[in-house]
């Protein structure tokens, strides 16, 4: 194994399905990181001069997590130099006026953070993966499905951002500079950032969250599970901003409803859970198991060791998001019901999610940021996961072919936007990238990232990013 392969396969979470598929008899391609140097700098300095040693136009891809879901910064380019910024772990609290602040170096991951905010009893709208990069979800626009509704999206609370730019200066950008805001939305082609500071909750803002897990053994009755409970879903918590929703049907048989409470709510959370419980009765699902977590800290961990268990050799990852600016009328909903749920392939991808969610909230009224997260109150994704080591090429592109004609039938849906996450779609999807009004919210955002983009980086160096095909 090459210094390269080895590097990739220690920080590559998983590999895009679409570097996957192929010929029946064809062998499983070999992906690794294509890059001239892999660095892992120590610093601010460092990483200057890294940047200043190389001709100016060299490209530049930023790792943090190597959790996106292209894998293309890690997989970068033979003519382009990988900054690998693990080593940039530092976690310092400090307070101003305002009240407290945490400032995350570029290569801390949502566990470290979660940890470390424990201590301090503070709060944030943090991501589910416990290996994904702080910084890399920040830079992307990342949603929290438990905690955005009350916190809002991470980027929103970001108040200095600490960034090299494509000439190799460092400039510290505060909420007075223009550049904070697209940074939090798209800052993956604009900069290299180094370290971001964040404003805190506390941690009594989440009041408690309830999970129930409920097993189903045809695909059919968890699809009038799901339609039951989405419906629920859109009459009861959506207009509810104490109180947010995530269902998530997984390939292995469950349909895990996680229900988040927040220092608003008045009332008892049966009122939302026993209807629930209910429908789930009346189609005879059984109730695999119920948890209460009294805590942010335990609801933000919830997930991880069920992630953790995911993994192939290598984890083939393909990831789309729809969803709508209001609450979803009866198409979007038999949709997603239907198609989503009803047709994913969760038998042949095991390890694949579709996640139901809440968003708008805080996510909406906070500070405009330029992603389509901030303008959506009602979030799906579809996550096609499977080890992609037993499976041949006919086995690895019929699940493409698939997951790509349900994406493709989102588009046909009124009302209905698709791909308009940065964290959540997969920028090299063949045929018609997402559009940039989409993922960056509006026509305007848009044209102001487009400007910036020109203006900050005109040699194109940052160009491994979800955003590389609606930035050309
Ligand atoms: C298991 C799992 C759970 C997830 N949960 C959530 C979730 O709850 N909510 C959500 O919104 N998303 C979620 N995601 C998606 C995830 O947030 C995005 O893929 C995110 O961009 C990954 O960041 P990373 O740093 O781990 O990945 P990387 O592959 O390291 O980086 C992703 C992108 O960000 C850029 N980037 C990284 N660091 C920097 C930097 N320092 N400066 C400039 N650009 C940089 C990279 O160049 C690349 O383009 C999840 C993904 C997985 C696999």
């Amino acid at each position: 194994m090459d210094a390269n392969e080895a590097w990739f396969r220690s920080r590559a979470w998983s590999v895009s399905g679409n570097r996957l598929g192929g010929p029946p008899d064809g062998k499983r391609p070999v992906v690794t990181s294509l890059a001239r140097e892999i660095h892992q700098p120590r610093s601010v300095d460092e990483v200057v001069r890294i940047v200043r040693a190389l001709p100016p136009s060299t490209p530049i891809a930023c790792v943090s997590g190597g959790h996106g879901s292209s894998g293309s910064a890690l997989v970068a380019a033979p003519d382009a130099v990988v900054l690998d910024l693990v080593h940039l772990k530092e976690i310092t609290f400090h307070e101003d006026a305002d009240g407290p602040l945490v400032t995350v170096g570029a290569g801390v991951v949502f566990r470290e953070l979660v940890e470390a905010l424990r201590e301090q009893r503070g709060a944030l709208p943090v991501g589910t993966g416990p290996g994904v990069g702080v910084v890399g979800y920040v830079v992307n626009g990342g949603l929290s499905g438990y905690f955005s509704r009350r916190l809002g999206l991470l980027g929103q609370r970001v108040e200095r951002m600490t960034v090299v730019t494509a000439a190799g200066e460092v400039r510290v950008l505060g909420t007075a500079d223009p550049e904070l805001a697209a940074m939090v939305g798209a800052g993956s082609a604009l900069g290299i950032v180094v370290d971001v500071t964040i404003r805190v909750a506390p941690a009594s803002a989440i009041r408690e969250a309830q999970q129930r897990v409920f097993g189903f053994d045809s695909r059919e009755r968890a699809v009038r599970f799901t339609r039951g409970a989405v419906r629920l879903m859109r009459d009861a918590i959506l207009p509810d901003p104490s109180v947010s929703q995530e269902i998530v049907v997984t390939g292995g048989g469950a349909i895990v409803v996680t229900t988040t409470f927040f220092d608003s709510f008045i009332g008892d959370p049966a009122r939302f859970l026993a209807p629930l419980e209910e429908l789930a009765a009346s189609l005879e699902l059984p109730l695999l198991a119920a948890a209460r977590w009294g805590s942010w800290y335990e609801a933000a961990g919830a997930l991880w060791p069920i992630i953790e268990g995911q993994s192939g050799d290598p984890l083939a990852f393909l990831c789309h998001a729809v969803g709508t600016r209001m609450a979803p009328d009866d198409a979007a909903i038999d949709y997603v019901c239907d198609v989503m749920v009803g047709e994913a392939p969760l038998d042949e991808a095991p390890l694949s999610i579709i996640e139901i969610r809440t968003l708008g909230g805080a996510a909406g009224t906070g500070r405009p940021i330029p992603t389509g997260n901030h303008h959506h109150d009602f979030f799906v994704d579809i996550v096609t996961m499977y080890d992609a080591g037993p499976k041949d090429g006919a086995a690895r592109q019929a699940i493409l072919d698939r997951t790509n004609g349900i994406v493709d039938r989102a588009r046909t849906i009124p009302g209905l936007d698709v791909d308009f996450s940065g964290t959540h779609s997969q920028p090299d999807d063949p045929g018609e990238p997402p559009a940039a009004e989409l993922i960056f919210g509006t026509p305007e955002a848009a044209a102001g990232i487009r400007a910036l983009k020109k203006q900050l980086d005109p040699a194109d160096r940052f160009r491994f990013h979800p955003y590389v095909r609606i930035l050309d």
